[in-house]
């Protein structure tokens, strides 16, 4: 039977709950059980696929090809028994469409559909479909307490721990306890406040885990539990680390994982966190650093490439690497030259849409391949890794993908609708009016050349790797590329491109699918480990260079 954990958060938003949600489901994970992890996400897009990575941060694409929350990357880089899928991130609009088109199938016998009991029963539905048969389902509720939008969501979990009992359910808060510098004190107020907000909608926390800068004084922590009526041993003091993986082992050192297993009343193993401990090791052991450039059109916020900057970091703790990562615009390297990437170790173009930072990205390209430096290019990436070789190696004129140029004279990248048909003309011009849900989503197998960089990157031949994109390599070039000295290393099974290289270069790989999505801490990735070695090799060349000059 699965019993559940429900993680609200408090006081202010971005505080860290879904690293939080993740770390948790770590260290139960560590006691020898199975997690399943849902996230429930009070605004109305019906899911986030739609929306832009500069409000939203990146879009995180499970196995099952649904576009879902970026929380969803954290729990899979953490818990690996999570996995992640359809039934694992539900907004409110999703809950509405269900529960209104259940009402129009006339499901509901002519009731009045209100929020309670409708929506808050398609909330309940909804979790127990995500819990599947794990031991523990956690289930975080994005927003803040006191959020309207949140309302319904909590009153379905309030409701859970009546249905199942209280020993089934726990229900953890996550609040800010702010250091005021001018009067030198920590501040539990708001935590109270948030926790007094949380008990008038009917849920007392079994767990608040207390952000703040420093360790929680236990002077605070006593002030806290006297306040909120939660036990002392279970407010826990989770206080800004350098490392993201240090987590588990903070919060397991505290007894988080104890006061679950208690309140659920579950007898254990003990913990084993010797390998977020190697991690974290490899992190302060270092034997050399390297620079890698990000080059894309969203590096404001970085949370856009969360998952591809966490890979690269993978990357290197599997190569006892420290990786700098670099964001560069690629709009200001088509208006100010490739000057900034001087210096770089590795040059990674990332997944994008739209044709802004376009002509930067294929100058990026050019710079790599003409220069030698390590590349990785992902999506987007692959794709103007394909445009710079039709253009300056085979001498294709104004090859473009059809997404920025519908008159290109050689759609090089264009929708299968345009090139399969027309043989290489651009005929068909296919406006998608519906954005949502018309892209190539999720794990496909991929079948890579023997001998290619491709394959003795990844030790085998057959791969499956998560896809979210429209465009292909249109294959009425391909013949046309090879001559030019581009090798598709990779396709699928229906014969699309999804890795070419350049063979006459040290280490240059693209590919059509977003290996960042699989990558790990705990086992890394063989492309990004890959990437990161040539990159270490390049940095130890240009050492070289540097002292014999
Ligand atoms: N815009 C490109 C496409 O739709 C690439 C998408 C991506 O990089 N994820 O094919």
């Amino acid at each position: 039977m699965t019993s559940f954990v429900f993680i609200t958060g408090g006081v202010v938003s971005s505080l860290g709950k879904g690293i939080t949600s993740a770390c948790l489901g770590a260290i139960l994970e560590a006691r020898g059980l199975s997690i399943s992890m849902i996230k429930l996400d009070p605004y109305i897009n019906v899911d986030p696929g739609t929306m832009s990575p500069f409000q939203h941060g990146e879009v995180f694409v499970t196995h099952d090809g649904t576009e879902t929350d970026l929380d969803l990357g954290h729990y899979e880089r953490f818990v690996r028994t999570a996995k992640g899928g359809r039934n694992s991130n539900f907004t409110t609009g999703r809950i509405y469409e269900t529960v209104i088109a259940k009402e129009r199938r006339g499901d509901y016998l002519g009731a009045t559909v209100q929020v309670i009991p409708h929506i808050t029963d398609e909330i309940k539905r909804s979790i127990m479909k995500g819990a599947g048969d794990a031991d523990i389902c956690l289930v975080e509720i994005g927003g803040t307490v006191g959020d309207i939008e949140s309302l319904p969501f909590l009153e379905a979990i309030r409701q859970m721990s009546v249905d199942h009992g209280h020993d089934r359910v726990v229900y953890v808060h996550l609040t800010l306890v702010p250091y005021i510098a001018t009067s030198a004190e920590i501040k539990t107020k708001p935590t109270q406040h948030s926790v007094k907000e949380l008990r008038s909608i009917g849920i007392q926390p079994d767990i608040l885990v207390c952000r703040s800068e420093k360790p929680l004084p236990d002077e605070q922590r006593k002030k806290i539990a006297l306040f909120t009526n939660v036990r002392e041993d279970a407010v826990i003091s989770a206080y800004d680390v350098d490392d993201l993986y240090k987590i588990p082992t903070i919060m397991h050192k505290q007894g988080l994982d104890d006061i679950v297993a208690r309140q659920l009343r579950l007898d254990l193993p003990a913990a084993d966190l010797s390998e977020w401990d190697s991690i974290v090791e490899a992190k302060q052991n270092w034997q050399t650093e390297v620079n890698v450039a990000l080059v894309g059109k969203y590096v404001d916020l970085r949370d856009s490439y969360i998952s591809l900057r966490e890979a690269l970091l993978h990357g290197g703790i599997h190569t006892r690497t420290r990786v700098n990562v670099h964001y560069f615009d690629a709009e200001q390297i088509e208006e100010q030259g490739d000057g900034c990437l001087h210096g770089m170790d590795g040059i990674v173009v990332p997944g994008g849409f739209g044709d802004r930072g376009i002509e930067g990205m294929i100058q990026t390209v050019r710079y790599v391949r003409e220069n030698n430096v390590p590349y990785l290019g992902i999506c987007l990436g692959m794709q103007v890794a394909v445009i710079e070789a039709a253009r300056n190696l085979a001498g294709l004129d104004g090859a473009m993908s059809t997404e920025f140029d519908k008159n290109t004279p050689h759609p090089v990248i264009a929708l299968i609708t345009e090139w399969q048909t027309q043989s290489g003309s651009v005929e068909q011009r296919d406006e998608q009016s519906d954005l949502g849900g018309t892209m190539r989503l999720g794990a496909q197998a991929i079948s890579l050349a023997k001998g290619s960089l491709a394959a003795t990157n990844y030790g085998k031949t057959s791969i499956e790797e998560r896809h979210r994109h429209r465009y292909e390599v249109n294959n009425n070039y391909r013949a046309r590329l090879e001559a030019a000295g581009m090798r598709f290393s990779g396709t699928s099974v229906d014969d699309l491109v999804e890795m070419v290289e350049i063979a006459d270069h040290p280490w240059f790989l693209a590919s059509q699918f977003h290996p960042e999505f699989t990558s790990n801490p705990r086992d890394g990735h063989p492309l990004f480990i890959g990437f990161i070695t040539a990159a270490r090799q390049h940095h130890e060349g240009a050492v070289l260079r540097v002292a014999e000059a």
